[in-house]
């Protein structure tokens, strides 16, 4: 099958390279020549241009940072050249809104699109692990499926349009503040003279458990290895937590939920981007909820 691949940076290059390697013929875009030299390495066809990419492709798949640039590219390219027999497959974060309208465009031109955004970070791209939630028509998934499964481990239908960009920041909402509050109970079982490792022990197999305490522990020398024993390099960037998490308050007060948790989530994430952590781990976080956490030299 031809693939045309839009934006082909931390997550699309890998997720493209595994669309090459299970034997589709990948045809790609970006405005960055350093990742088009990169897909090309992984056994991607580079394209001129997104007109070029989009001709004649039986699939289409974006990967771009946010929903501005996911409507330019359909608006401007993607509805104007695409066969009208091709699945449109958006997997960028982006908001519901943006979701649903270019999803309604597209279908008013004829193409069956969905919203697919992922799970997993970067080594999940790479490895072909991510988690698809999709929203869409039935058939637009069942289109989908084959594409999306050799990209990832699961690819679960969420609803209609714009229900895969609602599952997804649902569930960043939720990981957002269990990150937050796993961070404050480590630094208070610190400062009340708990042994970090034992604290773990226990809450890990308590009441207090969550994913962000045992598969993901923002303390060094704690639990399984996680960012936090690489100094918070890698992993998810706090940036990226708190575009997700804006998405999220966004969505709240569009369909007027009351989301305190995630609100300051957001508001704790903002200060920590502000002061500088934005490209750490989101599990840095805990470097600002106890300034101890910070070496002397990051301080001054
Ligand atoms: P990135 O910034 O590394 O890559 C985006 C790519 O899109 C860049 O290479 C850029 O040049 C390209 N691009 C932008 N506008 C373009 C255009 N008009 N035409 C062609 N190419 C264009 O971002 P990323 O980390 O790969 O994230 C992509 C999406 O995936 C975001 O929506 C992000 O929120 C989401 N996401 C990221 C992660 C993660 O861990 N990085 C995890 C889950 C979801």
């Amino acid at each position: 099958m031809r693939i045309a691949f839009i934006g082909l940076g931390n997550m699309g290059g890998g997720m493209a390279a595994n669309l090459a390697k299970a034997g589709h013929k990948v045809v790609a875009f970006d405005l960055s020549q350093d990742a088009l030299d990169r897909a090309k390495a992984n056994g991607c066809t580079v394209a001129k241009s997104a007109e070029a990419a989009i001709k004649d492709a039986e699939a289409v798949v974006t990967m771009l940072p946010a929903g501005k640039h996911v409507a330019e590219v359909f608006r401007t390219n993607v509805l104007l050249n695409a066969p009208k027999s091709a699945i449109l497959m958006d997997c960028s974060t982006i908001d519901v809104a943006t979701a649903k309208a270019v999803e309604g465009e597209a279908q008013a031109a004829g193409y069956t699109m969905v919203d697919a955004p992922v799970s997993g970070g970067i080594a999940a791209a790479d490895g072909g692990t991510l988690t698809f939630m999709i929203g869409g028509s039935d058939d637009g998934f069942e289109r989908a499926r084959p594409f999306l499964e050799k990209m990832g481990k699961a690819v679960i239908h969420a609803g209609g349009p714009g229900a895969g960009q609602a599952a997804k920041i649902c569930n960043n909402m939720l990981l957002g503040a269990t990150m937050a509050a796993t961070c404050e109970a480590f630094v208070l079982a610190g400062k009340l003279g708990l042994d970090l490792q034992t604290f773990y022990d226990i809450s890990s197999k308590a009441s207090g458990q969550s994913w962000s305490m045992t598969s993901y522990c923002p303390v060094p020398g704690v639990g399984p290895q996680t960012p936090a024993d690489r100094d918070y390099q890698g992993g998810f960037a706090a940036a990226l937590m708190l575009k997700d998490l804006k998405l999220a308050m966004e969505a709240a007060q569009a369909a007027g939920a009351y989301t305190p948790m995630g609100g300051e989530a957001e508001e704790l994430y903002q200060r920590f981007v502000d002061r500088g952590g934005g490209a750490r781990d989101f599990s840095a976080l805990i470097k600002m909820i106890d300034d101890s956490w910070i070496a002397p030299a990051e301080k001054s």
